[in-house]
């Protein structure tokens, strides 16, 4: 039953107050991860939501978005493409900057790795502000990718109230919380 899997999903994430500074509620998915079967279920039900929707990218957000979007490619056949940290890809990249609470950060991906065409799914682990979220879909547009959604696992809303709520972000909203 959908609504048990995601009791457990949201029930196996860990909150540890004050990392990596005080005030931030942090949303650890590493306990996620010590549980196998939400850790099944989690890529289980982004794959339901996915497959023969004719995604042929996925693209992770460093660093938690490659725990995630790789089994997720997997299960819906598409290729991987990691969106990294500034200086960290090897080959000709293009990169787009955006702002975090303190100054900003940029975001780099592989030129060639997604071709004009491509329908592509975003993964992160979490969405505060949706700042990285947007800086991903920013630079897959711009080498004419088409994105036809942002996944993610946990959604903080405008870091208004701090509580932990699983959901999958669909346009803005989250349908399964
Ligand atoms: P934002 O760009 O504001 O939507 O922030 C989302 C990014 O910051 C994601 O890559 C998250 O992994 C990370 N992040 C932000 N807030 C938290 C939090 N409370 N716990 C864990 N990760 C967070």
């Amino acid at each position: 039953h959908a609504d048990d899997r995601l009791q457990r999903i949201s029930s196996s994430i860990r909150v540890i107050p004050n990392f990596p500074k005080p005030g931030i509620m942090f949303q650890d998915i590493t306990t996620l991860l010590l549980d196998h079967k939400a850790f099944r279920d989690t890529i289980d039900i982004l794959v339901e939501r996915y497959k023969d929707k004719n995604i042929t990218v996925v693209a992770g957000v460093e660093a938690r978005g490659f725990i995630f979007g790789p089994p997720i490619a997997l299960g819906i056949g598409a290729k991987f493409v990691p969106l990294r940290k500034p200086k960290k890809l090897p080959g000709e990249v293009i990169s787009e900057e955006y702002s975090l609470e303190y100054g900003t950060d940029r975001m780099e991906m592989h030129v060639g790795a997604v071709q004009p065409g491509d329908r592509a799914l975003v993964v992160d682990d979490l969405i505060a502000t949706g700042g990285t979220l947007c800086a991903a879909l920013k630079l897959l547009e711009r080498v004419g990718a088409e994105v036809f959604e942002c996944a993610c696992i946990i959604e903080l809303p405008e870091l208004k109230d701090i509580v932990l709520e699983s959901g999958i972000l669909l346009q803005g909203s989250s349908d399964l919380t």
